[in-house]
């Protein structure tokens, strides 16, 4: 399963959550800290977007 690293806006947490795709789309996340729902999802380091463009 995917790691989905998240990071709250709220209170700058940082917390990462193994969980299936579908899971994903059906659950909506929290801060664990604060409970906060403004979180937002980092890339992880292995989906390293590159967008050059020839
Ligand atoms: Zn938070």
């Amino acid at each position: 399963m995917p790691v989905y690293e998240f990071k709250c806006h709220k209170c700058d947490h940082n917390f990462s959550l193994v969980i299936s795709i579908s899971e994903y789309e059906k659950r909506k996340f929290t801060c664990p800290k604060c409970k906060s729902e403004k979180v937002k999802r980092q890339l992880s380091s292995f989906q390293t977007i590159t967008s050059k463009k020839s």
